[in-house]
């Protein structure tokens, strides 16, 4: 299979060349796209043959459940019952927007769409390229996103296309995401709504607006039974082909180990990357100063995988932060990426 790359204005997307990509949705076919967060590979959510396609070529398992994407907020209604009250302030506050929400799904909605469960995750993008796209298919798209699995995900067309080429039939480019990490999900089949992967949206920000989060065991570093909640959380993510060494700690002591371990690794003949908050003398093969935001250690960190993979960095070292707003769902990605961590002292 040929991949055609199609380059849409992310400001003013041209409604024709939407159109096209939005027929080959309606055909069946699956169909790459940019979203704030992250790329997508998108299907009719409701067909199950086209869906099948998506795990096929991201060779994701099949019990790794999918985001469905909707155009508008009373698209919820055909996705999901037993719809709790708090809803209606969650999609006034974060959607359109990097928040997905889970819910008992409707029996429209395929189960290899959610992955054997009986609840379906659905979010309503911000990105205009997505929003067009749904609205002319006119069918709400099932979307993972568009890397190979396992692999860090996708902030660019060409990062699609690393993985992708030859295994789907199209990538919309619409330049750089936003956000650069994957959305916040939450879970609100019970009581009180369940953190499942923090991300987009900070849980200090969903606090404010809903008041009491409870945060998954799992993302506390504990082992829990209630791992089937999200079967995505068990998976090995993000992961470039170099070794990730998280190093955590005060920010100086963190700069003078990784300053001390990029030399040591050098003399064991390894080609080592940095990635760090602030510029400091690091000895290394490539260094990228992902500061001096969260903001923008978010948008810049899966690009700098991938580009150091292409550098045939051997190690990367990673500067840890404060799971403090963007930083959980940072910290959350390094963490399943990093082979090991350790402390600056
Ligand atoms: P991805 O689209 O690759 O970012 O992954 C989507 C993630 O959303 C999955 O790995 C799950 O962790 C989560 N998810 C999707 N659907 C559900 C669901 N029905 N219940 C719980 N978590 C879900
Ligand atoms: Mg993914």
């Amino acid at each position: 299979m040929r991949t055609r790359i199609l380059k849409v204005n992310p400001r003013r997307p041209e409604l024709q060349k939407i159109r096209e990509a939005a027929k080959m949705i309606k055909r069946g076919s699956i169909v790459a796209f940019p979203t704030e967060t992250v790329y997508g590979l998108g299907a009719n959510a409701l067909d199950s043959k086209a869906v099948r396609k998506i795990f096929v070529a991201k060779g994701r398992p099949s019990d790794n459940p999918l985001i469905v994407h909707i155009y508008d907020k009373s698209d919820l209604a055909r996705l999901a019952v037993d719809v709790p009250k708090i809803m209606d302030r969650i999609s006034e506050k974060f959607w359109p927007g990097p928040l997905t929400v889970v819910l008992r799904k409707t029996k429209i909605v395929p189960k290899i769409t959610t992955g054997g469960l009986d609840t379906v995750a659905v979010r309503m993008p911000s990105n205009l390229i997505a929003r067009s796209l749904i609205r002319e298919a006119g069918t709400p798209i099932a979307a993972p996103s568009a890397n190979y699995f396992g692999r860090p995900s996708p902030t660019a067309a060409e990062h699609v296309l690393e993985d992708m080429n030859g295994r789907i039939g199209l990538v919309i480019d619409g330049g750089r995401t936003r956000i650069g990490i994957e959305s916040t999900v939450i879970d609100l089949t019970s009581n009180i709504p369940i953190l499942l992967r923090p991300g987009g949206v900070s849980i200090e920000q969903l606090q404010k607006e809903i008041g009491r989060v409870v945060i998954h065991p799992l993302l506390r570093g504990k082992k829990s039974r209630a791992a089937h909640r999200s079967p995505g959380m068990k998976y090995k993510h993000y992961t470039p082909n170099a070794q990730v060494i998280l190093v955590e700690g005060q920010s100086g002591k963190v700069r003078k180990k990784i300053i001390r371990l990029a030399g040591k690794l050098k003399k064991q003949g390894k080609r080592v990357g940095v990635v760090c908050m602030s510029k400091a003398r690091y000895n290394a093969h490539a260094v990228r100063v992902v500061g001096p935001s969260y903001e923008k250690f978010a948008a810049s960190l899966f690009g700098t995988f991938r580009e150091f993979d292409l550098k045939k960095i051997d190690v990367i070292l990673v500067q840890a932060i404060p799971k403090k707003g963007i930083g959980f769902g940072i910290m959350n990605r390094l963490e399943k990426a990093a082979s090991t961590k350790i402390k600056a002292d």
